[in-house]
């Protein structure tokens, strides 16, 4: 299934505008976002099969969504909390950040109030442009160079002027998520959030927000049954107690380095061990290169995708021209793994199997890539796990389950 975004950006005095073919094809520079032009074949199917997730779409119920603002559900949130470190690297990282109109008038009347004298390019009433083709009411903010036109290096403007209250809901919201587990909500944190790696610690409660459900309509659920591999299932309540037994022990300082707790839990499903091949090698720097060209039909080439993927690529060439280095591990390693399994990011692929196969590999890759060269050395903004996992979710790496598949 074909679906397509818009992008705007801002570049050299005048706006250039793309329609994004998603999820992973090209952008189509266009002159007018009212009359598309005829956009060329993408055949979405191949690039979405080898990842459907496992996850369900839940729309939530009334019952379920409380009132005044209290969840219907418990809300079971994880011991772990990230911060914000202005590293600006999720404004740059996502091309389109939903805003509702009421979000932009927010931030448009804020912008007048405290900084009537303008401090950013164009006016404020020009800086948001609608997000979907067909859908004037969903707009998102324009870019400037390589990230949102209200990120500065102190941060986002709009925050700094107005506080948080004025930015848009999903900016607010990021990077917590909400999960339907059946009989409770869980609220984790997405890992592939750049300051994650560079704030996490342990804190139980974690300073989750009151209503995580406000401008919510669906969650993702975890199914009743659960895919191990082809053959096997596991009961909802089973894979929650395991994943969460995972997280934990990944977490814990002391308790084992994350690649040798992941090959555990592979070996424990009796899974084969994911090693970094020649094959997945070559295959992996094949294919970053090709995103990274992809990713510069619509960004910045400064930006953090783009220069990411081509830092994997070289990283993915070293490691195929020499012998591996010894990788360097790096504190928040467990911790950010531990993010990912309580953000149930083992359900992204088809069946548990491929995704820890995956993950493992991710963290094979983070302590070579550190010992040839570290993300932070390519883009400021940048941290190699966070880096390698957010690329995972965003782009065609090659994920297990093909290569499961081919062999
Ligand atoms: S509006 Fe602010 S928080 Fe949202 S993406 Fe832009 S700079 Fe970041």
């Amino acid at each position: 299934m074909v679906y397509t975004q818009l992008l705007h950006r801002r570049e050299g005095g005048r706006i250039r505008r793309f329609v994004l073919l998603r999820p992973f094809g090209p952008g189509i520079e266009i002159d007018d976002v009212h009359h598309l032009p005829e956009l060329p074949p993408y055949d979405a199917e191949r690039d979405i099969v080898p990842r459907t997730p496992q996850f369900l779409q839940h729309e939530l119920q009334p019952d379920e969504r409380g009132a005044a603002g209290q969840p219907g559900l418990p809300v079971v949130g994880g011991d772990l909390s990230v911060g914000c470190n202005l590293s600006g690297a999720c404004c740059s990282q996502y091309p389109v950040i939903p805003a509702t109109m009421e979000e932009s008038r927010r931030a448009i009347s804020t912008l007048h109030r405290f900084d009537p004298h303008g401090g950013g390019p164009g006016k404020p009433e020009e800086a948001f442009a609608p997000a979907t083709p067909g859908k004037p009411d969903m707009l998102t903010p324009i870019f400037i160079g390589d990230g949102c036109g209200f990120l500065t290096s102190e941060g986002c403007r709009i925050h700094k002027l107005g506080g948080a209250e004025a930015k848009p809901w999903t900016c607010r919201q990021f990077p917590l998520q909400v999960i339907h587990c059946g009989d409770h909500f869980e609220v984790s944190i997405l890992p592939q959030c750049a300051c994650a790696a560079r704030t996490v610690r342990r804190q139980p409660g974690g300073d989750w927000p009151r209503d995580p459900l406000r401008g919510l309509t669906t969650v993702p659920e975890i199914p009743e049954q659960v895919a191990v591999d082809e053959r096997r299932r596991l009961p909802r309540a089973t894979y929650l107690k395991w994943a969460r037994a995972l997280s934990d022990v990944l977490a814990a300082p002391g308790l084992g380095e994350p690649v040798r707790v992941l090959d555990s839990a592979v070996q424990s499903l009796g899974i084969p061990r994911a090693e970094l091949t020649p094959e997945w090698l070559g295959e992996l720097k094949t294919r970053m290169q090709s995103e990274a060209e992809r990713l510069e039909t619509y960004l910045h080439p400064a930006g953090p995708q783009p220069k990411g993927a081509r830092w994997v690529a070289g990283i993915a060439e070293a490691l195929l021209r020499e012998p591996a280095p010894s990788p360097v591990p790096a504190a928040s390693d467990g911790m950010v793994l531990s993010l990912a399994l309580r953000a149930h990011l083992l359900l992204e692929l088809p069946t548990l199997a491929a995704t820890l196969r995956d993950l493992t590999r991710i963290a094979r890759l983070a302590g070579l890539a550190r010992a040839i060269a570290p993300a932070e050395t390519a883009d400021a903004r940048l941290e190699t796990m966070t880096l390698l996992l957010y690329l995972w979710a965003t782009t065609r790496w090659p994920v297990a389950s093909e290569v499961t598949a081919r062999s």
